[in-house]
């Protein structure tokens, strides 16, 4: 089925010029980017769009990470969207990512990571919301 899922370019692929390298590999995986923009998260941003991990011991630095120069939200569609974008991201950790993936090519760490994508589609409805209008969305 043919659905969505929502991405972002971290702040790590960003500064290193690599939106476009991001790009091609989601293309190349089957996806197509029906909203793009760059923005700077601000702060209340970025702990909102991560509330669900304010509990955890790398919350404060992963805020100040996602808000360390800009990042480009997007919104992807394609069959079985977000499962097939989890497919090219690879595992958190990038030591543990296999190899093809967009994070075992450039992530840094398993903080700079280079890329977020939804995790469901029912995640991916609510930040797809969060930064965009329907307006904004051409498929
Ligand atoms: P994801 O769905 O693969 O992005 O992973 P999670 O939802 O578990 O974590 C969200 C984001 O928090 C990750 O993409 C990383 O940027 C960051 N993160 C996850 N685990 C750790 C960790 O153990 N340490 C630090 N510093 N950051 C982490």
């Amino acid at each position: 089925m043919t659905d969505r899922t929502f991405s972002i370019i971290k702040p790590d692929a960003t500064r290193r010029n690599l939106t476009g390298k991001v790009n091609a590999m989601l293309e190349g995986a089957g996806l197509r980017i029906v909203a793009q923009k760059r923005i700077q998260m601000s702060q209340a941003q970025a702990e909102e769009f991560y509330g669900v991990h304010r509990e955890r011991p790398f919350f404060g630095s992963l805020v100040a990470f996602m808000t360390s120069g800009p990042v480009v939200v997007q919104v992807l569609e394609g069959d079985d969207a977000v499962a097939r974008n989890r497919e090219v991201m690879g595992a958190t950790n990038p030591a543990d990512a296999a190899e093809g993936t967009i994070r075992k090519e450039v992530a840094e760490s398993i903080e700079a990571n280079s890329v977020h994508g939804s995790d469901s589609a029912e995640n991916a409805a609510i930040e797809i919301a969060f930064f965009f209008s329907d307006d904004e969305i051409v498929g």
